[in-house]
């Protein structure tokens, strides 16, 4: 069984790392709200990334509208 386990802080059982409520009673909130902090700033890197993507694709489509509006073979009649 490969199950991943923590040891409750208040009993020292071992339960498995989905459950949120030992059997002692323990909760594992400060555990969950660790992770879901995690989450946040992951979810916070991923905007990021997103606008820096945005900006290059600005950069891209300015650039190519730049290569469009000069161009060197169009007949001037
Ligand atoms: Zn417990």
């Amino acid at each position: 069984m490969a199950i991943y386990h923590k040891d409750c802080p208040q009993c020292a059982a071992a339960v498995a790392t989905y459950v949120r409520r030992c059997a002692c009673g323990f909760s594992f909130r400060d555990t969950e709200q660790a992770e879901a902090q995690d989450l946040e700033a992951i979810a916070e890197e991923e905007l990021l990334y997103q606008e820096y993507l945005a900006a290059r694709a600005r950069q891209a489509s300015m650039t190519t509208a730049e290569s469009r509006s000069t161009p060197t073979n169009v007949p001037m009649a």
